[in-house]
């Protein structure tokens, strides 16, 4: 196994929409922090995507380039690191039916984060948890049940030393770990064991204060969402149901008005003060959530402004893609010349 300069870093998201704050504070602040330290694949996994929203080819191809655009406006710059479109790396696909015999069954129907996301999607139709997994399981295509095994040969393509993720892909990455370790007993070291790195916030609320914030939800404040409207989405935020006047002492543990305070606002005394007189019942749910408001739309607006930047300039958008993925590709071939050497199936006609 040759060690690259740089170690590797890959991280990926779906192209199901444009990104939100969760996804700041769950995984593009750690990708700020390490672009320049690491070699860093960022995958936009539109393969992924397809596995939950068949045929749906016009907005797939919309979001992939959504999220792109959100990655620039945050600051990631796609000249050190390369922003990859997966479908464009068909390696991918060889890879996952390669390592797909290393996975039985029961491991992948352990997976808690795959059972939650089976149960989510038949949630729409089903009401109870074990009428959802009823119709899930009905709905469920065979691509979906296997991301898991895709993601890892996402990560094992490009030879991931760190996978900075939000804590529900934890499952898929200890699966890849399993992976790479097995298929280096059976056919040699070709792969590294891939760490994990957490966000800071490893699983942002969403604004309807249920699960998790998630495109496929609806309950997100947008990167790119302008001013008014982050303001009027946090003022119509749950908060503490027990307080009725803002005479009533208030609860801070759990309640998403302040889950946000801790994840967004950086004037941390204004926080504690906040904190303080909520509970006392000294200060009224507005004037949290306007300051909450302001403490976002402080972050939000360089990122606005950049967005903004590259809406009008979509040919540097297409290069960015164009070219981290031709990165990522030559890098593929590579990793897999050496995968089929190692597991006997190169130069079957020399
Ligand atoms: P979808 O609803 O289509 O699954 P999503 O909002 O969950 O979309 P993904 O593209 O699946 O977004 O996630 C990309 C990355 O962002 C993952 O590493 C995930 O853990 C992280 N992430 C997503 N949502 C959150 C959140 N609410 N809090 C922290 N991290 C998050
Ligand atoms: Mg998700």
């Amino acid at each position: 196994m040759t060690e690259p300069k740089k170690k590797r870093f890959l991280s990926g998201m779906r192209p199901s929409g444009s990104l939100h704050i969760g996804h700041y504070v769950g995984a593009l602040e750690n990708w700020l922090r390490v672009q320049h330290e690491y070699e860093c694949y960022f995958l936009i996994v539109d393969w992924h995507v397809m596995a939950d929203h068949m045929g749906e080819v016009a907005m797939i191809r919309k979001n992939v380039i959504e999220v792109a655009l959100d990655w620039l406006a945050v600051g990631l710059d796609p000249n050190e690191n390369s922003f990859v479109v997966q479908s464009q790396v068909p390696e991918g696909a060889e890879l996952q039916s390669l390592i797909s015999t290393l996975v039985t069954v029961p491991r992948l129907n352990r997976n808690p984060t795959l059972k939650a996301e089976i149960r989510q999607l038949g949630k729409e139709q089903g009401q109870s948890d074990e009428e959802a997994d009823d119709i899930s399981r009905a709905r469920v295509s065979v691509a979906f049940y296997n991301y898991p095994i895709s993601q890892a040969a996402d990560i094992l393509l490009p030879k991931a030393h760190l996978v900075p993720t939000g804590d529900d892909q934890l499952p898929h990455i200890e699966l890849t770990r399993e992976i790479a370790r097995d298929f280096n007993r059976l056919y040699g070291e070709v792969f590294p064991i891939p760490e994990a790195l957490i966000g800071r916030v490893p699983r942002l609320v969403g604004l309807d204060n249920n699960g998790k914030m998630s495109k496929s939800l609806g309950n997100t404040i947008q990167l790119g969402d302008p001013a008014e409207v982050v303001t009027r989405k946090v003022m119509g935020m749950y908060t503490d149901p027990t307080r009725l006047r803002a005479t009533d002492p208030g609860h801070v543990e759990g309640n998403p008005v302040f889950i946000y305070h801790d994840a967004f606002n950086p004037n941390k005394e204004e926080v504690d003060d906040l904190k303080e007189r909520y509970v006392a019942g000294k200060v009224g749910d507005v004037e949290v959530k306007r300051k909450l408001a302001a403490a976002l739309n402080t972050l939000l607006e360089p990122i606005r402004d950049r967005r903004a930047y590259y809406e009008q300039h979509m040919g540097e958008v297409r290069d960015a893609l164009y070219q981290g993925t031709q990165r990522a590709k030559r890098l593929a071939e590579h990793t897999m010349a050496e995968v089929r050497e190692a597991m006997g199936l190169s130069s079957y006609f020399k």
